[in-house]
């Protein structure tokens, strides 16, 4: 077979395709169809890229309020930082942060819990706090054991008793 042969064979398909649209106005119409498909086509793509494109304005957009939380966030936890390095120097200074995170006080080392909370509420003295002999506001040192009554010293202890 020659080169001129083997061309002449190859081009056989490719003659018989150029063949079929002989009907002219069949062509049209298909060309017409043809022109609607790709104009939809046209159309389902600028649609499809102005959803891609308003996507990846929301996925900016989200990306943008993430990293300024994780800032804000990160800037707080410096502040709290900064907060109590600013005040640990003094050993008995109670620590109270308000933030996003929430509230949170720090007793120091210095101080119990109880102690913290006992000072904050400031408890009015109750009546068995002091001695219950009449005309006598000493501290309670001991509790009557028959009248449970509050008494300073062994001497009113006695009387409290006494009278029972
Ligand atoms: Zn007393």
């Amino acid at each position: 077979m020659t080169k001129r042969q083997r061309a002449k064979l190859n081009r056989e398909e490719p003659e018989d395709y150029l063949q079929l649209p002989m009907d002219t106005g069949k062509k049209k119409s298909l060309t017409e169809e043809e022109e609607q498909l790709r104009k939809s086509e046209v159309a389902r793509r600028r649609k499809n890229q102005s959803i891609q494109r308003a996507e990846k304005d929301k996925a900016d957009t989200i990306n943008r309020l993430l990293k300024k939380q994780a800032s804000k966030a990160k800037r707080a936890i410096e502040d709290t930082e900064e907060t109590v390095q600013k005040k640990q120097p003094n050993p008995k200074q109670l620590n109270y942060v308000h933030n996003l995170n929430g509230s949170r006080l720090s007793i120091p080392p210095a101080y119990t819990i109880e102690q913290v909370f006992n000072n904050i509420k400031r408890p009015e003295p109750l009546p068995t706090k002091t001695c219950q002999v009449e005309g006598c506001s000493n501290h309670r040192k001991y509790t009557a054991k028959k009248s449970g009554k509050s008494v300073c010293s062994l001497e009113h202890y006695k009387l409290v008793e006494a009278s029972q």
